[in-house]
């Protein structure tokens, strides 16, 4: 083998971001290679949530509305998010799930484009993806929507004077695969359309620019360790904002919520954009979180994951012949994590979890581990390699244990 684990115990001496491991709890025992499904724990979340719970909520009250920023959570968090890819403060919104701002995001930008019928999605999208596609054609249609991807076809194939929107996931959850996001809103722009980019799987742990694309949204509990259930965010690009609108015109971001007016007038801005009364709690978690990624240089992280997942594909590719990599080798066309198919994916995936080696699987077959640089060393990578290598050939996945299906894959 190319490395030897002294070796990588040498890299990690001089990683730039090594002090950022600290920042995290993380359990003894376990490599944990699923920060792009959820992201650890920091250190400082559960002091923070136990601040806004007996303080914030037990001594101030109501009066926290006010006094302890409450009302603005959305777009103060927002603010804090917009760095992250490239966006400007103003332009960003965090609040309720990534589902449900994707439905926001696709009503507010379809009367954009009154007079085209078609909505572009991808068949390897992450599934709520496509579903919300289809919910918000069903309540502002007729529309058609044009899959590409899995068998369906390419992106030009797609594109003609009748679309109204692409929706992408600029890194696929399955594979890793990563989209020039500015090259494809380019081609999509030529076309007349509108592009909202998914960027669940890339913020956080992918340098991202928002340039010209004209909506985005993404999640916080990925790479991004905001905690279970932590908001989510909207992008509108500021040439859009006035002109756009939220279908769930809720009070939060009427204009005047305390006039209490009887009639709906958006609020200036992507406030429009905030519905109902935020999970302070939630904000309270992602808040901590957000602290630490304030100090953090994105381009170290870059680099830092493309030597992770370089790392472990050159070592999975000596040691495991078992599996197929599905991930893209070249690292310019990939985020951080690395995939492959083995068709008992699963139970190899719950033998290396008894090992400590948390990863997880996804229909069909396909095993995925993420590699957040801020708490994930080289050390973990070649243990995690080398654990994968010790499951594999031994067959230690043949154990009945692990073949019974959780909820939670
Ligand atoms: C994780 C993920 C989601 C999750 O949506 P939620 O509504 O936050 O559960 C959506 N899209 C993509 C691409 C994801 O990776």
């Amino acid at each position: 083998m190319a490395i030897t684990r002294a070796e990588c115990q040498a890299l990690d001496a001089e990683d730039p971001l090594k002090d950022f491991r600290e920042e995290f709890s993380l359990p003894p025992g376990v490599i944990y290679l699923l920060g792009n499904s959820l992201g650890a724990l920091p250190r400082r979340t559960p002091e923070r949530v136990a601040h806004t719970v007996e303080t914030e909520w037990g001594v101030h009250l109501g009066a926290s509305w006010n006094t302890a920023g409450w009302w603005d959570l959305p777009q103060t968090t927002g603010d804090r998010i917009a760095p992250l890819i490239g966006a400007r403060p103003g332009d960003v919104l965090a609040g309720d799930s990534t589902s449900v701002n994707i439905f926001k995001a696709v009503t507010a930008a379809l009367p954009l484009r009154p007079d085209r019928r078609v909505i572009v999605s991808d068949l390897d999208n992450f599934p709520t993806d496509r579903y919300v596609v289809e919910g918000a054609a069903r309540v502002l249609g007729p529309y058609e929507i044009r899959d590409i991807g899995g068998n369906g076809g390419s992106l030009d194939e797609a594109l003609d004077d009748d679309v109204a929107l692409v929706l992408l996931s600029h890194v696929d959850y399955r594979t890793g695969a990563m989209r020039d996001m500015a090259e494809v809103t380019a081609r999509v722009h030529s076309a007349g359309a509108l592009m909202i980019w998914d960027l669940c799987h890339s913020a956080g742990v992918v340098p991202v620019e928002v340039g010209e694309i004209d909506l985005a949204v993404g999640c916080t509990y990925k790479y991004l360790n905001g905690g279970p259930g932590a908001p989510a965010y909207i992008y509108v690009a500021p040439r859009h904002q006035e002109a756009v609108h939220n279908v769930v015109s809720g009070w939060h971001g009427h204009a005047a919520p305390f006039d209490f007016d009887p009639n709906y007038r958006p609020a200036p801005g992507v406030r429009r954009f905030a519905v109902g009364s935020p999970p302070v709690l939630s904000y309270a978690a992602l808040g901590a979180s957000l602290d630490i990624w304030e100090r953090v240089d994105m381009a170290a992280v870059r680099a830092k994951s493309v030597a992770l997942t370089s790392l472990f594909i050159e070592l999975t590719d000596a040691l495991c012949p078992e599996v197929a990599l599905v991930t893209p080798r070249d690292p310019a066309g990939r985020g951080s994590q690395v995939s492959y198919r083995h068709a008992d994916g699963y139970p190899v995936i719950r033998a290396l979890a008894d090992r400590g080696v948390v990863g997880d699987y996804r229909e069909p077959e396909i095993i995925r581990f993420g590699f957040a640089p801020l708490y994930v060393r080289h050390v973990d990578v070649y243990d995690a390699a080398t654990t994968m290598a010790e499951v594999l050939g031994g067959e230690l996945w043949r154990d009945e244990r692990y073949g019974r299906r959780l909820a939670v894959t």
